[in-house]
Order: structure tokens, then C-alpha cells, then sequence
């Protein structure tokens, strides 16, 4: 018998957020989700308000690395914020988590803290624009950049097009829309446009959509592009900062860009994000020639949260355990899809990597994905949720450092009793 994915307790407390909350949801990105509603949350476990618990593979859409309710972090902030929370001034744990922040990363020089990392490619791409008197930039097809109307797009080809009513159209016209993973298209463009372009921004990993990482040699191709038309390399990391590697993408593919986007797992859970960077871009905020500005920006709560998770990260790094997990469910959930006839078609990075149903060929562009039953993956998903697994319709599966060998165990039975139970 199929289990409601949504429990009575779920659904009549979800039906009075309705009442206050349109859609129930704060971010219209959860309308997507069951409308389960949550009660706490512990390491990699979700309860929810029936007591139902679920193995989290959504971690907050990424941010909870650390595993939920981390005590490094929680007590970190707890501790920090009862000798205040904002100075309007310079407080000194800010200087603590910049410097620990660049020491993890490496590359850059100079860093500023925000809250989300919608804001923060705002800071860049401004950035860039002053930086070289130019005002378009160059985006792609199925990368997210924040809700903002410069950068929502729709999916709908040729674009850019905007996802949302209300939202100001013409500024998509700063953008130039391209196919990811292919440099020549991006050559071309240059070749032709590039004194019009301030910045290239991209997610080097395409995991918003389809988990797409870059062919080989493609992020170099872009940054030597980038170099010889003088436009700025920009890459989004709020996905893949601190998960891929302590040093996201730029120290998993060897790619230098000139500007970053840091968010979700900097904080361990705590909502901040950063912009960071060569220091003679950067230094265009610090002489106030470029405003970059926020109330909360370097609040005593995310410092604390962003120097723990560092410490956390930087200790005891989980990237070999995360990576053997993420590889070990693959192969686990391929195991027991195969049993059941189901044509399971997983790929990307192990701490981050895309499911759906189709042939297993290898995916590494859209057009890929589009030979994807990805309607199909996400109806089967609602019985996944249904059996205690808090899967995304959209294919990520998000793996923490808190997963272990009885999440992956568990996992895999509750998996095993969602496919037996055949339908959709
Ligand atoms: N950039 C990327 C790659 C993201 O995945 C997201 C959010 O999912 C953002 C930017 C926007 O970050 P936020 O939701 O914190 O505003």
C-alpha cells in the first residue's frame, strides 16, 4: 500500500501556514517539495510534526554540510551572540573568519561577508561592471544565480527569458545567454562581443540542473578566454564552496577565477555568504568607489558560524568519507534498481550528485539530460519521500558529513520498500 507522503499532523499544520504564509512556503522553491512540515532535525536525520523520520538528502538545498545541528556550530553561535549580535562597526570575530575563510580557500585575497548568495553575485557582477567600464556579462543555460530579475531565467530557449511575472525583462539584456561545457560557443561570443563583456559567471559545476560537470579542460579554456578578452572569470560556488573540496571547485579542477561566490555550506546552516577575490578587484568595495551593503552582513552569529564550520572542515576533513559515501549509495541505489527493473541513471560528483530515470550513457550538457525521463525520476520520488527518504523532485542528492553506514544502510531499505511497491 502506498504511504501518503504526508502525514495528518504534516498536512493540517500545513494547511494553517497556508493561511498566513502564501503557498505555505517562505522560498518559492519549496512549492515544489511535499508540504511536509518539519519539527527538528539532528545530524542527518529530519523528523517531521507525525514523527516520521526521513534520511535528508536535501540538507536545506545544500547548506547543512556539517550535518544538521552541528554542536561545533550551534554552540559556537549560541556562545557568541549573548555578548551581542550586531555593532555596526567592525567586530572581531569578523577578521577571525575572513582570515580562516582565505586560508581554506587559498586563492583569494580579500573577502566580503553577506547573507545570501543571491546578494553576493549582485556585489560581484556590480564589481565587474566598474571594474571594466563594461555592462554586459556572459551566463548559461541551467545555472542559478539567485531570484533577482538580472539573473532568474526561465527555461525556455532562445533566451534569456524571465521566470517570473513581475519581473523586470529588460534587464536580462545584460546578459548573454550560452550553452555550458562549450568553449567554443563562449570563443566565439568573445570574439565578437568581448570589449561589451565585463564577466563570465558560471557554476563550475552545473549542479542546479542535472549535477553536469565541466568535460575536461573546459574551466581552463574559459579562464585563458577570459584572459585574453580582459573580462572577469566569476564562479558561483554556493554549491560547491566547502563540498566539493575545503577549496570547492577552484581546488577540485585547478581553476583560478578572479571573483567567488560563497554560500550555503560556509555557515554550517547560519544564512551567510561571501564574495571573494583578487585583492585589486576587491579593493574597489574598501575605497567605497563600488557599494556593497547589508545590515546583517558579518553578523556575530554567521562569524561564529563560518569560523566553526572552518575549524570544523579544516580538522577533521570530511571530503574522503563524504566521497566514499556518495559513491557507495550510488552504487547501492543502482544495485537495488537493477533488481527491480527500474532504469536508475545516476551521475556527477558523490557529494552532490543526480539521479533520474533514462540509459546510464554519460550526460554533459542539457540536450543530455533532456533524453532523461526526469518527470518520471521526480513521481518517483514522491514515494521515496513517502518511505522516510527527503529527496529533491529535481534529481540532487545532497550528502553530508554526518552520513554513515546506518544512513546508507536505511537508505537502502527504504529505497528497496519504495520500489517494491511498484507504480508510480
Ligand atoms: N548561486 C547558486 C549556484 C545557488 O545554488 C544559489 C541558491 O541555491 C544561489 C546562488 C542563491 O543563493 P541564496 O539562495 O542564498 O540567495
Amino acid at each position: 500500500m502506498t504511504k501518503a507522503p504526508v502525514g495528518p499532523e504534516s498536512q493540517r499544520l500545513h494547511e494553517r501556514a497556508a493561511t498566513v504564509i502564501p503557498g505555505g512556503v517562505n522560498s518559492n522553491i519549496r512549492l515544489a517539495a511535499p508540504s511536509v512540515v518539519f519539527d527538528r532535525a539532528s545530524g542527518a536525520t529530519l523528523w517531521d510534526v507525525d514523527g516520521r523520520d526521513y534520511v535528508d538528502y536535501v540538507l536545506g538545498q545544500g547548506p547543512q554540510f556539517l550535518g544538521h545541528a552541528n554542536p561545533a556550530v550551534t554552540d559556537a553561535v549560541a556562545t557568541a551572540c549573548r555578548d551581542g549580535m550586531l555593532f555596526g562597526a567592525t567586530h572581531r570575530l569578523e577578521i577571525e573568519a575572513a582570515e580562516r575563510v582565505l586560508a581554506a580557500l587559498k586563492w583569494p585575497e580579500r573577502i566580503r561577508f553577506g547573507a545570501t548568495g543571491t546578494e553576493a553575485v549582485q556585489a560581484a557582477l556590480r564589481l565587474a561592471r566598474a571594474v571594466t567600464g563594461r555592462r554586459k556579462f556572459v551566463r548559461f543555460n541551467g545555472h542559478y544565480h539567485g531570484w533577482l530579475d538580472n539573473v532568474l531565467i526561465g527555461p525556455d530557449q532562445p533566451g534569456p527569458r524571465p521566470a517570473s511575472d513581475g519581473q523586470v525583462a529588460d534587464y536580462l539584456g545584460d546578459s548573454y545567454l550560452l550553452e555550458w561545457n562549450d568553449a567554443d560557443a563562449l570563443a566565439a561570443l568573445l570574439a565578437e562581443h568581448g570589449d561589451q563583456i565585463c564577466a563570465v559567471i558560471m557554476e563550475p559545476v552545473m549542479v542546479n540542473t542535472g549535477g553536469i560537470e565541466p568535460r575536461p579542460g573546459y574551466l581552463q579554456r574559459v579562464r585563458e578566454l577570459c584572459d585574453q578578452h580582459r573580462v572577469i572569470l566569476i564562479f558561483d560556488e554556493v554549491i560547491t564552496g566547502f563540498r566539493l573540496a575545503l577549496g570547492g571547485a577552484v581546488e577540485a579542477y585547478g581553476v583560478v577565477p578572479d571573483l567567488a561566490i560563497y554560500g550555503k555550506a560556509i555557515g554550517g546552516g547560519w544564512p551567510v555568504s561571501a564574495v571573494a577575490g583578487r585583492a585589486d578587484l576587491m579593493e574597489w568595495f574598501g575605497t567605497g568607489r563600488v557599494n556593497h551593503s547589508g545590515t546583517f552582513n558579518g553578523s556575530v552569529m554567521a562569524v561564529a558560524a563560518v569560523i566553526a564550520t572552518m575549524r570544523e572542515l579544516a580538522d577533521d576533513p570530511p571530503y574522503q568519507r563524504v566521497t566514499a559515501y556518495g559513491n557507495d549509495l550510488m552504487k547501492g541505489l543502482a544495485a537495488v534498481a537493477e533488481r527491480y527493473g527500474v532504469p536508475l541513471h545516476l551521475h556527477g560528483p558523490p557529494s552532490a550528485f543526480f539521479a533520474s530515470l533514462g540509459p546510464a550513457d554519460p550526460v554533459d550538457n542539457l540536450a543530455g539530460l533532456q533524453r532523461l525521463d526526469l518527470d518520471g525520476y521526480a513521481a518517483l520520488t514522491t514515494r521515496l519521500v513517502g518511505h522516510g527518504l527527503w529527496v529533491m523532485r529535481r534529481g540532487i542528492w545532497f550528502v553530508s558529513a554526518a552520513h554513515g553506514e546506518a544512513e546508507l544502510a536505511t537508505t537502502l531499505q527504504r529505497f528497496e520498500a519504495a520500489l517494491a511497491e511498484g507504480g508510480s
